[in-house]
């Protein structure tokens, strides 16, 4: 508990939540916890971040509702999590003026943006003798923890994985519990409504995890008329479900289980990819098809958005994501391939459409998956690898379940492909042959 004395009266440590929007087995929590001074929550709804979405955007009500669950718990110890709006620097000088802050602690997060921030909010606290505390979180092995003999990142996936499931079987991941009696500050606040953060309730629907989807994962996967994958995606972005508390029993099981754990991995390969190379945010992992002379026709990109494009199974995953902030991952390859190739409109255009309106959008899984699509990506699909529309639905939707879902008009006469996908094939190789640079 805290000393009473004066001279460390209001002494505090800061505990600040970002994509790790749950008290249970979360790392820098836990040790904020056992350090000593009393603990104040804190979360940031980053204007930086938040001025650039409407205020209805799903991930806004996600968030805020994550924080209530967290809310809710801190209440029951007493305590309430503290909210504000604005900008960390900002927020941090506030809160040096009305607390003796003897520590921060926080998760580390690996993105660009995040490491600036993070840089920049130590670089305050420090000068003012506060000592930042961080720990891993939201990755079983950060990216200095995988690395080739040479000491060089892996940029092949395969290889990347091996490393991976090697070390894995030499952990033993760690449980971060809470104390009995946690020593959180002990003085509630009012929990703030969306309408108080000048935020909007939407009315995008989210998707209920599933965990009983992984024994035959490797079977259902791919289809997206099947109930076969987690939902997890937002829960993983936000940090509501640990990795770590995932990963235990995926390993060594069946091979439902063990593609599964591919995708985990596919994950933290990406983010690993975007610590090592950030500059794949805006531009070509592989600097070789910078020369590509994208179409970037806006009618076509528009049809596309809408879902207007006349490929079945494009047109019902984007609508698909226009709805429900949501689309499966077998479709989100063939959008984005038809995008990318067919349209020959920039990955980027894409990935930032994606971007809006993913529920479970992040940065480093959006653009890797984007880029692969593109084949400018580090492990890429070859450039010449060029889905065509019908036969994924001869593979993925043979009775169209998926399809009629989200397209109802497609027996009518009116619908019909708005680029022909032979042509667009010969195109894009076209395309792409003559934009590689030597
Ligand atoms: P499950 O199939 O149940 O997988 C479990 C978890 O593994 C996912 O929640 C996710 O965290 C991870 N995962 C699965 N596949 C991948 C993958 N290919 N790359 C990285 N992680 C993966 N995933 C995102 O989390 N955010 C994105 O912004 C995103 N954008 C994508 C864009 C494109 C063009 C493509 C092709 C894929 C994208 N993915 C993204 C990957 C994948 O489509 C989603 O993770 C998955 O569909 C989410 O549904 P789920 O939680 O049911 O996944």
């Amino acid at each position: 508990m805290s000393d009473n004395s004066d001279n460390t009266k209001n002494q505090i440590s800061i505990f600040w939540f970002r994509r790790d929007l749950r008290l249970e087995d979360n790392a820098a929590l836990s040790e904020a916890l056992r350090n000593g001074q009393p603990v104040l929550p804190i979360f940031i709804f980053d204007t930086d971040i938040i001025d650039e979405l409407p205020p209805n955007d799903p991930r806004l009500g996600f968030i805020h509702s994550s924080l209530e669950i967290i809310n809710q718990k801190l209440l029951a110890y007493g305590s309430s999590l503290h909210i504000f709006k604005g900008k960390p620097l900002a927020v941090f000088e506030k809160l040096l003026t009305e607390y003796t802050v003897k520590n921060l602690f926080f998760n580390r997060d690996y993105e660009p943006y995040a490491l600036k921030r993070d840089y920049d909010v130590a670089h305050l606290l420090s000068a003012q003798d506060v000592q930042i505390k961080s720990a891993k979180d939201q990755v079983i092995f950060e990216p200095n923890e995988i690395l080739k003999a040479d000491g060089n990142p892996y940029i092949v996936y395969t290889p990347f994985k091996k490393m991976w499931l090697a070390k894995m079987a030499d952990t033993a991941l760690e449980v971060f519990t809470i104390p009995n009696s946690p020593n959180f500050v002990k003085d509630p606040v009012p929990f703030p409504t969306l309408v108080e953060l000048g935020m909007e309730k939407s009315d995008l629907p989210v998707y209920s995890v599933d965990y009983s989807v992984i024994d035959s994962y490797d079977e259902n996967r791919d289809f997206p008329d099947k109930d076969g994958t987690s939902y997890l995606g937002p829960h993983l972005r936000f940090g509501t479900v640990s990795v770590r508390s995932l990963v235990p029993d995926l390993v060594n099981k069946g091979s439902g289980h063990a593609v599964f754990l591919s995708e985990l991995i596919w994950r933290e390969f990406f983010m690993h990819i975007m610590y090592y190379f950030p500059k794949v945010v805006h531009q070509n992992f592989r600097s070789k098809y910078d020369g590509i002379q994208w179409r970037n026709n806006t009618d076509d990109f528009e049809k596309w958005c809408t879902g207007n494009t006349g490929y079945p199974i494009v047109d019902a995953g984007m609508r698909q994501l226009n709805k429900t902030g949501y689309m499966h991952n077998r479709v989100r390859m063939v959008t984005a391939g038809f995008l990318c190739k067919h349209l020959l409109i920039d990955w980027r255009w894409g990935e930032a459409y994606f971007a809006q309106k993913l529920m479970d959008y992040d940065l480093s899984a959006n653009n890797g998956n984007w880029q692969w699509a593109a084949g400018t990506g580090c492990d890429a699909a070859p450039y010449f690898r060029i889905f065509n529309p019908t036969e994924q639905v001869k593979k993925f939707d043979s009775q169209l379940k998926y399809i009629q879902k989200w397209v109802p008009e497609l027996n009518s006469l009116s619908y019909q492909p708005m680029v022909e996908h032979k042509m667009a094939r010969l195109r894009a190789l076209d395309v792409y042959k003559s934009g590689i640079l030597h």
